[in-house]
């Protein structure tokens, strides 16, 4: 883990939660921070609850001075207008949204979103003051026929050759094959992947970009995971699905540095 880089630990809670149940989550965690003296300094921790809990967890977050960030799960292509069922960046940097989530490989697949969607919104979300999480990896099938980084790379390029080098965005690795099932990417394989996607930042938006540019790997984190992840050089912290629904378990991704020696 390079020091320059702040770690961000994300939590993309899925659809899961209502704006309820997303109030009473919200509370446990941060009671569950403060009582592990969790240092938000050292980490940064954001979470990235489904569109109709936003609001209820922005008012908690600026209430109570949360050390939490906010993130969307996704936002369109489009500020405003005849768009059924899209939610505007508009709207999330209304809601002081930091962060959004874009190309998640359940909308890449589910949703067929391609790389000129992506593209259209992290312009959509840089043109809003939001840092697009970009989602990236490969499927069991890509990894068998091109290896792992060719598909995270072009993804990633796609993205890159549409935007302003200065532009401030997260990328985050995540081979489709350890999402949600358990079997994470070794940390080996995680740091090959994410080494080839700053190399492609470099020599796409030069070393400032490389060097600002944080890079998360996502796919099965967990706290007796994390720590193999975060000792890597290219890895900047996780996008964590399934483990960021458990209070303790989340926390104790979120402290990683305090067991950095556990593989
Ligand atoms: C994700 O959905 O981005 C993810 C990484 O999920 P999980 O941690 O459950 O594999």
């Amino acid at each position: 883990m390079a020091t320059t880089r702040r770690p961000l630990i994300a939590g993309n809670w899925k659809m899961n939660l209502d704006h309820l149940q997303s109030i009473a989550f919200v509370q446990n965690l941060a009671w569950a921070l403060k009582d592990k003296k969790f240092n938000e300094q050292e980490v940064e921790v954001a979470v990235f609850p489904p569109f109709t809990d936003l609001r209820s967890v922005q008012t908690l977050i600026n209430a109570d001075d949360l050390p939490l960030e906010l993130g969307a799960q996704d936002l369109s292509v489009h500020d405003d207008g005849a768009h059924t069922g899209d939610v505007s960046g508009v709207f999330l940097e209304a809601l002081d949204c930091t962060y959004v989530l874009v190309g998640h490989s359940e909308r890449r697949a589910v949703h067929h979103e391609d790389d000129d969607v992506c593209v259209g919104k992290v312009q959509a979300a840089l043109r809003n003051n939001l840092v697009p999480v970009l989602c990236v990896g490969e499927t069991s099938e890509d990894l068998e026929k091109y290896g792992a980084s060719k598909v995270p790379v072009d993804q990633l390029t796609a993205v890159l050759t549409s935007i302003d080098k200065k532009a401030d965005i997260v990328v985050a690795y995540e081979p489709v094959w350890a999402i949600g099932s358990g079997q994470a990417a070794t940390p080996e394989q995680a740091e090959e992947v994410c080494a080839a996607l700053r190399d492609t930042i470099r020599s796409v938006h030069g070393d400032d970009a490389a060097e600002r540019t944080r890079i998360l790997y996502g796919g099965s984190v967990k706290s007796v995971n994390i720590a193999g992840f975060m000792k890597r050089d290219n890895i900047d912290g996780a996008l964590v699905g399934g483990a960021s629904l458990d209070v303790d378990e989340f926390v104790a991704i979120a402290r990683f540095p305090h067991h950095l020696s556990v593989d």
